[in-house]
This record gives C-alpha cells, structure tokens and sequence, in this order.
C-alpha cells in the first residue's frame, strides 16, 4: 500500500517501508530510466498536524549534459516533511513570512501518497546538470567525437569575440 491513513499515527507514530514506483516523466527529459524507490522512514503526530522523516533511495540513469553518454547513480536522500491540513494554509499575504510553514505540505484529507512524497524527494536530489564525471570531456563542438574516448583534429575552437583580433595584424 502506497497510500497512509496518517490518523492511523495516532497516537504511536506508524513506521513504514515500501517499494514504490515513481510515475513516468519523474526527473525530467535527463532521466533515462528510474528504477522502483525504497522509502522508509515514520510519521508521528504533532500538535498541528504530522511530521515525516525517513529516507528515499533508488537508481537511475541519466544522460550526461556534456557527452550525452548514459550513466548510473545511486540516490539516497533523506526526508524530513510536515504536513499540515489545509485549513493551517498560509494566505497569499502571509507567504513572506514563517519560512519553516513553506517547508510544509498541506493536506485536505490525511492520506500520505508514499509514491508521490518518493518521487518529490527523487526530484530534489537529482543534480540540475548531469554530468558522468566531474573531468568529462564531452563532444567536440566540430565533428561530434566523444573527447572521452576519441582524439580528433579539429582546431580548437576560437571564442567568436576575439576573431578580430587574430586575424589582427601591425601593418607597419
Ligand atoms: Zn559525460
Ligand atoms: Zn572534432
């Protein structure tokens, strides 16, 4: 079961863990496969609502932004959420201030989607721009080759602003 009945953590906090699958699309068009998450972790009760922490942990594959090769990474990332109901909703107004109430999710009915809260945590933990290596050579702008694994002839490339001034000669 994916799905929590949160009032069923009241009043022992409920431990849980589960394989869930995150939905298709979940980390954009880098991610090439994810495989099914592990999240465990607890939801305790709260004087205003619940408070979840535990950790989330799956592998997925990315395509890296430079050498458009694919790679594995292990995610693991931990999860510390509170969810609220709905009617402790900051007004637009009040957005500004309490910061920690940002943090929160609100709820209308208190039911916790564990596959939904793996695939937030997923979202949060990939990097921005992937990368297979923090040295990847990545393509040569010229002809393509992997610079990983290829050498090719091209010149190296000219930054387009100093042309000029190599072509730039003293006449006298
Ligand atoms: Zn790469
Ligand atoms: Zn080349």
């Amino acid at each position: 079961m994916s799905r929590i009945d949160l009032t069923t953590a009241d009043p022992e906090p409920l431990e849980f863990s589960e394989r869930v699958a995150a939905p298709d699309g979940t980390g954009g068009d880098d991610v090439v496969s994810l495989s099914a998450a592990t999240i465990v972790g607890r939801v305790e009760r709260t004087a205003r609502g619940f408070f979840v922490n535990g950790w989330v942990e799956a592998a997925v594959t990315l395509r890296c932004v430079r050498c458009l090769e694919e790679f594995a990474l292990h995610l693991h990332e931990s999860i510390t959420v509170e969810l609220l109901p709905v009617t402790l909703a900051p007004r637009e107004e009040e957005t500004q201030l309490g910061r920690a109430d940002l943090d929160a999710r609100f709820y209308l009915e208190p039911v916790l989607d564990l596959a939904e809260l793996a695939a937030e945590q997923i979202e949060l933990s990939l990097p921005m721009k992937p990368v297979c290596s923090p040295s990847c050579r990545g393509l040569c702008p010229r002809c393509g080759a992997n610079l990983n694994v290829d050498v090719c002839d091209c010149p190296a490339e000219v930054d387009p602003r100093w042309e000029g001034l190599v072509r730039w000669r003293p006449t006298n």
